[in-house]
């Protein structure tokens, strides 16, 4: 790999698992300074020494994105550091499938909370230095859950939904100023998320589901992430839909 990343910085939340986890190696990889964000710190702190060891940089902020200060500490943490924000990739992501008959209220704020408004709180957070910069890029993730209905998912739907609309939005706003937004879908990834579902019958249904497919790896999504984050600064992919070859 070359490293078309040199001299950049980037936040990756939901850092300590799956995709991110994936995503903030691929990116380290190719040169960019790491910012690792999420609430499990042991996993932050594991992860950043794997990319050290192989001579990446990394910085662990332990960040819920649910928090506003935590928000403001992670970014205030990244400018403090390094002085600039080239990339952020949105990722951190809670699908607690559930019937909404059958949802508590805190569960279907969360999922919004988390998916979408922790997200679009960050993002105006970064806004700032990416505007005095002149260039920045936002990955955003949504799922397969942004643009096809699935049961027991109409809080999810409504949160990935809003992913894509908010993105597509934010360019219209943006792009002038050098800023590109992407969204990224991925369809079946083998990662904990399915753990917060809380009904057992339907994680178990979900679970089998991804089970009958030969499932996307995180790697696979790092690996699309990292091309849209090393076009050249004239190309804006605006939108991936990523699926396994066997879901259609
Ligand atoms: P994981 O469960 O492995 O990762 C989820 C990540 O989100 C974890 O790192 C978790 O970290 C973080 N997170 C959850 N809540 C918070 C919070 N309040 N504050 C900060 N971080 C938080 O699953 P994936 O890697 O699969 O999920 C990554 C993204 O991909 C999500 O947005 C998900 O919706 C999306 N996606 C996944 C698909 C799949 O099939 N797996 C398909 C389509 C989209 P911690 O618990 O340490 O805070």
């Amino acid at each position: 790999f070359g490293a078309e990343l040199e001299g950049q910085v980037a936040i990756v939340t939901g850092a300590s698992s799956g995709i991110g986890e994936a995503t903030a190696q691929s990116l380290a990889s190719r040169g960019a300074s790491v910012v690792l964000a999420a609430r499990r710190e042991d996993q932050l702190e594991e992860l950043a020494s794997k990319i050290e060891d192989e001579d990446g940089d990394a910085l662990v902020v332990p960040t819920d994105v649910t928090d506003d200060e935590d928000i403001d500490n992670l970014v205030e943490s990244t400018t403090d550091k390094y002085g600039r924000i080239d990339i952020l990739v949105n990722n951190a992501g809670y699908m607690p499938l559930t019937h909404i008959a059958d949802a508590d209220r805190e569960t279907l704020q969360t999922t919004i909370d988390v998916n979408l408004r922790g997200l679009i709180t960050l993002t105006h957070a970064v806004i700032p230095t990416m505007l005095e910069q002149e260039s920045g890029h936002i990955v955003n993730i949504s799922s397969v859950a942004g643009r096809f209905l699935m049961a027991n998912s109409s809080h999810y739907n409504a949160a990935k939904a809003g992913v894509k609309m908010f993105g597509d939005a934010l360019r219209l706003d943006v792009a002038a100023e050098g800023i590109r937004v992407a969204t990224i879908e991925p369809g079946s990834v083998a990662t904990e998320l399915m753990e917060d579902i809380p009904d057992e019958e339907l994680k178990q249904e979900i679970e089998e589901y991804g089970a009958s497919m030969r499932p996307l790896r995180p790697k696979d999504i790092a690996r699309t992430i990292t091309f849209v984050a090393t076009q050249p600064d004239h190309v804006d992919i605006n939108e991936v839909l990523i699926r396994p070859l066997d879901q259609v």
